[in-house]
């Protein structure tokens, strides 16, 4: 199937996209920046946005840099950005590890990092490293700009606190103290398959004790979202086999895990135990 009729906008500059979409967007007027996910919906006629707004030509919003003590990653920034570390020490090396699990080689090189933390699938890599680490949304629309954290962005499936006419500029993630050991572990059913669960975790090990540990699982639940009774797990505790089954069972508990077509919520709350427990294994590899 072809796509329905729209109208093409092609911006130039940030406060030009800013005043297309708000122009635009009450007659369902759409981003469009890797068009991943918005293409082949709108192929399907699932979606039948009457304007797309393409970002691609906006050069503003390819900056992909470190500013102070955060990363910050433009919209027009491609998955296939992370295939190598981006920075030095621990953050850079998480998010080169973890874009390989994102769909296939080309969809990497077209994708973005802020259209899948604005279209917010359940199953995406990168909102559970957004949700995991704390990162931060910037969106700007003809009314300002703001940032949102990310405890508050994501709101459910495919759903988020961007308003239909602000246009999600950069996404700050904070660069992780060099010491910060790291675990992800995603299961799906083939290679490039959207995850069925997964887990990231990250932590320091001081006086032979975790402290600051994170722990959040993606593709369980509506959103990812950090698991606090797992953190309580480990913080002050040796990283031991005990203590991460101890986490991993804390996390088994707290999730309401979502139900398909395929598995069911003893699944998916068997599975966030085993990717809990596995992330955090490979944390101390
Ligand atoms: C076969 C296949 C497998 C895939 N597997 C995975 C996977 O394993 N994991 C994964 O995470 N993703 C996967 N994807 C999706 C892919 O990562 C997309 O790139 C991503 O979800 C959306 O990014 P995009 O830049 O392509 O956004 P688009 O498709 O252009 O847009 C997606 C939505 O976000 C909105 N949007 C985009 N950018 C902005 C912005 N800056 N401000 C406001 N709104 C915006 C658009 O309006 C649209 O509603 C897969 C896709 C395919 C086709």
């Amino acid at each position: 199937m072809k796509p329905a009729p729209f109208r093409y906008h092609a911006p130039k500059t940030i406060a030009e996209a800013v005043e297309t979409l708000g122009e635009v967007a009450a007659e369902d007027g759409r981003v469009l920046a890797g068009g991943q996910s918005l293409v082949p919906i709108m192929a399907f006629r699932l979606a039948r946005p009457a304007h797309l707004v393409d970002i691609n030509g906006v050069a503003a919003l390819r900056r992909l840099a470190v500013k102070g003590e955060r990363l910050c990653i433009g919209a027009c920034v491609r998955h296939a950005a992370f295939h190598e570390p981006v920075v030095n020490g621990p953050l850079g090396r998480l998010l080169s590890t973890v874009v390989r699990h994102i769909g296939h080689y080309p969809i990497r090189t077209r994708g973005t990092f802020c259209g899948s933390i604005a279209h917010a699938d359940p199953a995406s890599e990168w909102c559970l490293v957004a949700a995991a680490l704390g990162g931060e949304m910037v969106a700007q629309s003809t009314r300002g700009g703001r940032t949102t954290p990310a405890q508050d962005f994501f709101r459910g499936i495919m759903t988020t606190a961007l308003a239909d006419d602000e246009l999600l500029t950069e996404v700050r993630l904070p660069i992780l103290p060099a010491d910060t050991r790291f675990g992800f572990y995603e299961f799906s059913r083939r290679a490039g398959d959207f995850a069925l669960g997964m887990a990231l975790v990250t932590f320091r090990v001081q006086n032979d004790v975790i402290s600051e540990p994170r722990v959040a699982v993606g593709g369980i639940e509506p959103q990812p979202r950090r698991i606090a009774q797992a953190e309580l797990a480990l913080a002050g505790n040796p990283p031991s086999r005990q203590a991460f089954e101890a986490a991993a069972e804390a996390v088994a508990a707290a999730v309401d895990p979502l139900e398909d077509a395929m598995t069911n919520a003893d699944y998916r709350r068997d599975l966030a135990r085993t990717v809990t427990r596995r992330a955090l294994e490979r944390a101390v590899a």
